[in-house]
């Protein structure tokens, strides 16, 4: 790497603690699908901040929201009313077809929100004895870091070192409604899942699998918690990943890209009945609902309304899977994906996921492996058909080369 790349790297390295280790290119600035690292070499963005900025970078729209609110009122907290707020929670409630939401900042949060508001919807409305409500959770599921939340991860780096961990949580094989329903008894009050597991590597449930939980919750009395923080707001070529089989869950779980790559903005959205169980001093947060965030999410739900970014993501999602299609057997073991949303599984015998991530850099791409051999792609929904082929060309040189 040039020297101003290395200072940068240098300096993370000595200042900041390891929870990371990032690819060596130091980004500088970004305009729609690219961005331009410090030595001013362009980058096609191909992770889109793990699908935190669907809509690209420096949207025009979410911008100007952003700029004209900076001037204007930034944090009230929620002792005051905000005039942001209201008008972004309607409309965020309208687009889900649900009645109310609940503003937070991050997507672990939105998770924890959850799950505090299942555990007193049981106690409140279905009568589960104190401290005795089970949730239930799906193996391979990323739902954040809290202590809480690693938890019921099954994943030993996630968790290792880090208990004592939270009781309360039951992990099923993802994509087995039978083995979900065996789990539910009396002190279950909720399913938590990802429609489409994301950290995973986009790991996508056979077929029918998201109505048989919708209809086991609504029979045993549980509520469908669908975390869509990563596969919601247009990334699988709908609003939501649950509407691929025509589902509504009782509670979404959103983040990410509610805050348009600009500010952290998550949200808990769903019925009265639900989050009614919520009362003044149960629950809260000094940044959660301001109006800087609302004024971001409000215009990030005004793109979402006229559904063109979730035709895109569908149409553009076509073209690379057929792309990623003919790399299987030439370094490519098999391909997920569902809308502008790819898990790639690469031979390990020719490359790792970091390998092909460090050669495609060198190629102007920038992507993410996860779990060892697999790629993941999530460009913004703003990139253009053409860029999209050559992103594929790049990762068919990569693994021909390899
Ligand atoms: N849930 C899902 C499905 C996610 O993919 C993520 C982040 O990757 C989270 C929750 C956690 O979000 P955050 O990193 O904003 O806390």
């Amino acid at each position: 790497p040039d020297s101003t790349t290395r200072h940068h790297v240098s300096l993370a390295e000595t200042a900041t603690a390891h929870n990371y280790s990032p690819l060596p290119v130091v980004l500088a600035s970004g305009q729609g699908a690219w961005v331009t690292d410090v030595e001013g070499r362009r980058y096609l963005d191909c992770l889109a901040g793990y699908s935190a900025l669907n809509f690209g970078h420096a949207h025009p729209r979410l911008t100007a929201a952003a700029q004209e609110q900076l001037a204007r009122l930034t944090l009230t907290s929620r002792a005051f009313h905000n005039d942001r707020l209201g008008p972004f929670c309607r409309d965020l409630a309208d687009l889900a077809g649900m009645d109310l939401v609940l503003p937070m900042n991050t997507g672990a949060e939105a998770v924890e929100t959850a799950i505090k508001v299942a555990r007193k919807w049981g106690a409140d409305r279905k009568g589960v004895a104190p401290d005795r409500a089970d949730i239930i959770v799906a193996d391979g599921n990323f739902h954040g870091r809290t202590t809480t939340i690693v938890s019921f991860s099954t994943d030993p780096v996630a968790r290792d070192g880090f208990g004592p961990f939270t009781p309360g949580f039951r992990s099923v094989p993802y994509g087995d409604s039978a083995a979900l329903e065996a789990a539910v008894d009396e002190n279950t009050v909720a399913v938590l899942l990802e429609p489409v597991q994301g950290e995973a590597g986009v790991v996508i449930p056979p077929p029918g699998y998201l109505q048989a939980v919708r209809e086991v919750c609504s029979r045993k009395n549980v509520l469908f918690l669908a975390d869509e923080i990563q596969s919601g707001l247009g990334r699988t070529g709908t609003t939501f990943a649950c509407d691929a089989e025509g589902v509504t869950p009782d509670v979404y779980i959103l983040g990410k890209a509610l805050g348009g790559g600009i500010v952290p903005v998550s949200a808990v959205v769903s019925r009265h009945d639900v989050l009614g169980v919520i009362r003044p001093g149960s629950h809260g947060s000094t940044f959660g609902g301001n109006p800087l965030a609302a004024a971001v999410g409000h215009a990030v739900v005004e793109l979402l309304r006229s559904g063109e970014y979730q035709a895109r993501a569908a149409a553009l999602g076509e073209r690379l899977r057929g792309r990623l299609e003919d790399l299987t057997g030439r370094g490519v073991v098999a391909v997920r994906s569902r809308g502008l949303w790819a898990g790639i599984d690469l031979d390990p015998a020719l490359t790792t996921g970091r390998q092909a991530c460090l050669r495609l850099l060198d190629r102007g791409v920038l992507a993410k492996d996860t779990h060892g051999s697999t790629l993941r792609l999530a460009p913004p929904l703003v990139i253009e058909p053409g860029q999209l082929d050559w992103m594929c060309d790049q990762l068919g040189e990569v693994l021909a080369r390899a």
